[in-house]
């Protein structure tokens, strides 16, 4: 394990660096990523950002997207820079399974491995951690790393600023999640005043749908929302017929969850999608609802107590059929 001023002394040096994060990176996960690409190119290192897959549009528009790589458009080159590098950083997640196809490279690289991340049950595969499970986004704990770990709070330009706060703005709702502290907003604060342009950045992020994309989450409001009164409980399930019919793309139904906790009294809502590879289901919850659990336990996943993710080989179906079976089990966290 590095010591923050072995770290800092590394790199006072040109280094070698691969930043990666989760598959299908979020907003906190490409801002965090592209965070710290700019805060290390500035001081002079050969910086990669390699993610395991491609991302929604709506993040199309931030400062050094154009130089992320996806991992398998060209396998042997991306295995050679994570091969080369000096540090890996890994951003916002805690087991080498969330970066999928790129787990075996960044296990064997020989590179030291620097996890900033704030996901519940770390694996141990990293030489250096900043880690809080209570950050309400792995970009505030990237702020909290180069200002006060590094001490380099005069490096954070408007492109890095920018970055930061388009990571916990998506990861904290837009600053409404039980997550969100005082030194969530202060930081946010802080992030505007460096050069972040708040109102652009929500413009860019929420209202840049397609005519397509709103029409779909009109249609799921209608006609695939299902309300379980009894376990206030609600529930999309989305068909890959559906998916098709309003040419869905890559990150055109997240927030989709949401929408079910916004009815009056609900406590757990879930997202069961048959995507190509697998049925992926995404739950959230208010309160103690632990989101996280059931997707460890049930659906191959995990994430937050409020927010977690988890994936089937079933068919859709069966996968509905047994995350309603387990809600009698958990009665008494949603009726207390
Ligand atoms: P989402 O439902 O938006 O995909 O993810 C919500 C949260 O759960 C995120 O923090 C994400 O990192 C986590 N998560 C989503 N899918 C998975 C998964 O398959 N495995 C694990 N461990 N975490 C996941
Ligand atoms: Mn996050």
């Amino acid at each position: 394990m590095f010591t923050p001023e072995a770290l800092k002394k590394e790199l006072a040096k040109p280094k070698h660096i691969v930043v990666t994060t989760h598959h299908k990176p979020d907003g906190d996960a490409l801002g965090s990523s592209l965070a710290v690409y700019h805060w290390l190119k500035a001081k002079g290192h050969a910086v990669h950002v390699i993610v395991p897959s491609d991302f929604a549009a709506f993040l199309d528009w931030m400062p050094g997207r154009q130089d992320v790589k996806i991992y398998l458009d060209d396998k042997a080159a991306h295995d050679a820079l994570i091969a080369e590098a000096d540090f890996i950083y890994c951003l916002d997640f805690n087991g080498l399974a969330r970066i999928h196809a790129m787990e075996e490279a960044v296990r064997q690289a020989p590179g030291a491995k620097i996890m900033i991340d704030h996901h519940l049950e770390p694996e141990n595969f990293d030489d250096y951690r900043h880690w809080d499970s209570q950050a309400a986004a792995s970009a505030q704990l990237v702020y909290d790393f180069i200002a006060n770990v590094m001490d380099e709070h005069q490096s954070i330009t408007p492109d890095i600023a920018t970055c930061l706060y388009t990571g916990i703005m998506t990861d904290t709702g837009s600053f409404r999640f039980q997550t969100t502290t005082p030194a969530t907003h202060l930081i946010a604060a802080d992030l505007i005043t460096l050069g972040a342009q708040n109102w652009k950045i929500h413009e860019a992020v929420y209202n840049s749908y397609t005519e397509n994309r709103l029409k779909f989450l009109g249609f799921c409001l209608l006609n695939r929302l299902e309300v379980l009164h009894e376990y206030r409980t609600a529930l999309f399930s989305i068909s890959r017929e559906d998916l098709n019919r309003f040419q869905i793309t890559t990150g055109d139904t997240e927030g989709l969850v949401n929408y079910a906790l916004a009815i009056s009294g609900m406590k757990l809502a879930a997202l069961i999608i048959d995507r190509t590879e697998q049925v992926k289901l995404s739950l959230r919850s208010v309160g103690d609802f632990p989101c996280n659990e059931v997707c460890k336990t049930h659906f191959n996943g995990g994430g937050h107590r409020n927010a977690a993710g988890g994936n089937s080989n079933e068919p859709l179906t069966n996968v509905v059929l047994k995350f309603k079976s387990i809600l009698p089990e958990y009665k008494a966290l949603l009726i207390p």
